[in-house]
């Protein structure tokens, strides 16, 4: 195993303090990072992308575990203390400067990969939204680890009949599983954020048969932009919302988060099947 100076002294020597526009929360605690790189199972000779690796924490808890990393960063501050870390690892680490959001994941990869993140929460659900939106089922992400808000985990994980129950339950499960694998106190990040976080791991699960991903994001928007309105109210503007919740014998006296992920999911198939038939 390679022997590493300490975090705090990577970020010293490069002088690397946390930028806040970048969303910069370091974690430096390589007992915990270790346990962060141990939730997607052995990655031995895995690929991994990380995104926003900063001064390299969780990259070295991943090469450690002995995954071979491809990591976006887009604050260029970090590239030469990455380059250390590579140097100790070879071949084993790519870094790649830019912006995850404007960056092909699967053409960079070429192969299946596992992502495993810390990054700012903006960037993240955005990612987010898009690794489970995609119209590509199963996608060429073998699981997703994702640092989170805590308040936010909660609303990937949610289940009916809670307020954290909305679009992002649906979109993490309709296709996948969703796991809130660790609590991390505010206190393990430099500097502190306001809130506390969590991580969520997702893998990917049966595609639904005769559902489209755009019916189902469709519908969810209209239900839970309205998530106070019963459903005859909130889906009037969705056409075959009517007819669909007549043949599935689900009262349109209904709200939406009463709704469970396979009702959803049987709802998208009958306006699905009925967009086609129209
Ligand atoms: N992974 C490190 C850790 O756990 O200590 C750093 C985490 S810090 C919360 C987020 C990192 O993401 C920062 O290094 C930041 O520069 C980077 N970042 C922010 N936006 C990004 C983007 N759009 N693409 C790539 N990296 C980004």
């Amino acid at each position: 195993m390679a022997d590493l100076p300490p975090l705090r002294e990577v970020i010293a020597r490069h002088d690397l303090r946390a930028s806040k526009a970048l969303g910069q929360n370091f974690l430096l605690d390589e007992q915990l990072l270790d346990r962060i790189a141990a939730i997607p199972g052995d990655l031995g000779d895995s690929a991994v992308l990380e995104i926003g690796p900063g001064p390299g924490g969780l990259t070295r808890a991943l090469l450690r575990a002995g995954a071979r990393v491809t990591a976006i960063e887009m604050d260029r501050r970090c590239l030469p203390a990455l380059a250390e870390l590579g140097e100790a690892y070879p071949g084993r680490l790519r870094v790649i400067e830019g912006d995850a959001l404007a960056i092909d994941h699967d053409a960079l990869m070429g192969e299946p990969y596992a992502v495993v993140a810390n990054l700012p929460y903006n960037v993240g659900t955005a990612l987010f939204t898009r690794w489970l939106g995609g119209q590509e089922w199963p996608p060429r992400w073998t699981s997703l680890t994702l640092m989170f808000q805590q308040e936010v985990a909660q609303r990937i994980v949610a289940a009916p009949d809670s307020s954290a129950y909305g679009r992002l339950a649906v979109l993490a499960q309709w296709r996948g599983q969703a796991k809130l694998a660790m609590k991390v106190h505010r206190s393990a990040f430099t500097p502190p954020p306001k809130v506390m976080s969590a991580i969520v791991h997702v893998e990917p699960g049966a595609m639904p048969e005769g559902v489209s991903a755009l019916a189902l994001e469709r519908l969810t928007a209209a239900a839970f932009g309205q998530r106070r309105k019963m459903l005859r109210q909130s889906l009037k503007g969705v056409p075959g919302a009517a007819e669909a919740l007549d043949t599935l014998g689900i009262e349109p006296t209904r709200r939406a988060e009463t709704l469970s992920v396979a009702d959803f999911v049987a709802i998208a198939r009958e306006l699905s099947a009925g967009s086609s038939a129209r």
